[in-house]
């Protein structure tokens, strides 16, 4: 037996004790790992750094408070999360009590990403812990520092027969041949087809948090400066690496040109300079720069588009002119470019995007209710924003998914702690009354019978 399948043998036997039940257990979980992550906040800050170079103030906006509100709300209310139900009985089990119980799946595998590492790996350990699972926890490589450190928190908070941090390069293969209860993985959707293909062969459930080109529609109504400062905002936040960011915005023909200067005007004022700023996030590795270069070079027309090699950072970068046809809009772009395509008439940018793979987000900015409400009627994407963005991944009060090729499934607050148990239907019945038309022999009587009652 290899060390990780040894491991999570040893989890079995731990979750088979039923030791992660009780909820005192549970609670008492929580608030160890919250001290410790509290304990470790300038070290964790100080790894986001290191890796991302994203500033304290960011890395504690994106990273940490999330984290820290998702155990607030898993310590305040997993009480009445993981309450048993009644629910309404039927004709078919009357006079009976009907039920449906929470229950912890067992062993559940976490995979992580490297662009928000600590949020991406923990927000989920929380849900995992709260339903009362055993986890392995397998960040990503490429976070070098967070993904050590996280690694180094988890092994002394947790007992590994609990939580078990699995080294960032244990081998895939090695990883995905053994027996999960449930396997939650945010990444790339040509990674979650590998993960989803791998837990077919246990029937293993999974949640699946993609990615894919999110759009935000400008409307010709849009307060465009408003529009323009919060695009920027969320599209150059970890130079763009966030799976919700807008991807590329397609702008009504008549406010196209405000537009671009409205963003032009954004990044001059926050982010001069950015390439040689400390504070602003640098491309995780050299592959990603070279792609994001390569998609520079292949625009003719380009606004920002600084580079840093040495530091690795690529300034804010605006394609005012890009089309469906260009190479910026065959893939993700997972950095700080934001290509800008016009339409004409609303409908044509509706079946542009219905044409497409479903996104993980997408964003409209309108003075029209009737429009925006066309739009989240029409078009099918994870979660999104009317003159917003980003906002949804904010309020764990609202479930958080892709659909299609952008994932399966939902977590944050309660959505994650449903993610992470089984619902188990019960029906309690005592032996009176006895009603006999149940049993065989089933004759024509009977059915006459049961077409009354059911
Ligand atoms: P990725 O798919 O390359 O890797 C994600 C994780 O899977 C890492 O831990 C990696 O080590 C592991 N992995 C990679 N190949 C594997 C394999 N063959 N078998 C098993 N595990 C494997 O993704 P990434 O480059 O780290 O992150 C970028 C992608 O993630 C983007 O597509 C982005 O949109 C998406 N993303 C989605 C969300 C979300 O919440 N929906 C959040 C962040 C990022």
């Amino acid at each position: 037996m290899g060390s990780l399948a040894k491991r999570i043998a040893a989890q079995r036997v731990y979750f088979d004790g039923d030791r992660t039940k009780p909820l005192a257990f549970r609670l008492a979980m929580l608030e160890r790992l919250e001290t410790q992550i509290r304990e470790q906040e300038n070290a964790i800050l100080a790894a986001l750094r290191l890796d991302l170079s994203k500033s304290r103030a960011e890395a504690y906006m994106t990273e940490l408070a999330l984290v820290y509100g998702e155990l607030r709300e898993a310590r305040q209310n997993l009480r009445i999360w993981a309450r048993t139900e009644r629910v309404r009985g039927s004709l078919a089990s009357f006079p009976a009590k009907n039920y449906v119980y929470r229950e912890p799946y067992g062993v559940v595998l976490i995979l992580a990403p490297w662009n928000y590492p600590f949020y991406l790996s923990i927000a989920p350990l929380i849900a995992a812990i709260a339903a009362g699972n055993c986890a392995v926890v397998k960040c990503s490589a490429e976070s070098v520092h967070t993904s050590a450190l996280i690694r180094k928190l988890l092994q002394a908070v947790f007992p590994a027969s609990y939580v078990y941090a699995a080294a960032p390069d244990t081998d895939h293969a090695e990883l995905l041949c053994q027996r999960y209860d449930y396997i939650f993985f945010t990444g790339s959707p040509r990674v979650g087809k590998i993960i989803m293909r791998a837990a077919s062969e246990h029937l293993t459930p999974v949640t699946l948090e993609l990615g894919g080109k999110s759009p935000c529609i400008v409307d010709e109504s849009a307060d465009i400066k408003l529009a323009a400062r919060r695009i920027a905002w969320g599209k150059f936040l970890n130079a763009g690496q966030t799976c919700i960011a807008v991807d590329y915005v397609l702008v009504q023909r008549r406010v196209k040109a405000a537009l671009v200067q409205a963003l032009g005007a954004e990044i001059s004022r926050r982010y001069p300079k950015a390439e040689r700023q400390e504070s602003y996030p640098k491309i995780i590795n050299r592959r990603h720069y070279a792609r994001l270069a390569g998609l520079i070079a292949a625009e003719k027309e380009v606004i920002g588009g600084a580079m840093n090699e040495r530091a690795a950072k690529i300034a804010p970068t605006l394609f005012p002119e890009a089309a469906f046809d260009h190479p910026c809009m065959q893939e993700e772009i997972f950095g700080p470019l934001l290509p800008i395509i016009v339409y004409d008439e609303l409908e044509t940018a509706i079946q542009e995007i219905k044409a497409r793979e479903k996104p993980l987000a997408c964003y409209v900015f309108t003075r029209d209710k009737r429009k925006a409400e066309a739009l989240i009627s029409r078009l099918s994407f994870g979660g999104g924003c009317v003159n917003d963005v980003l906002l949804q991944i904010g309020n764990h009060r609202l479930p958080f998914g892709g659909v299609g090729n952008s994932g399966m499934g939902a977590y944050h607050g309660r959505y994650g702690f449903e993610t992470f148990s089984h619902k188990k239907a019960v029906v309690k019945n005592t032996g009176f009354p006895d009603f006999p038309f149940r049993y065989a022999p089933f004759g024509e009587g009977k059915l006459k019978l049961l077409k009354k009652f059911l």
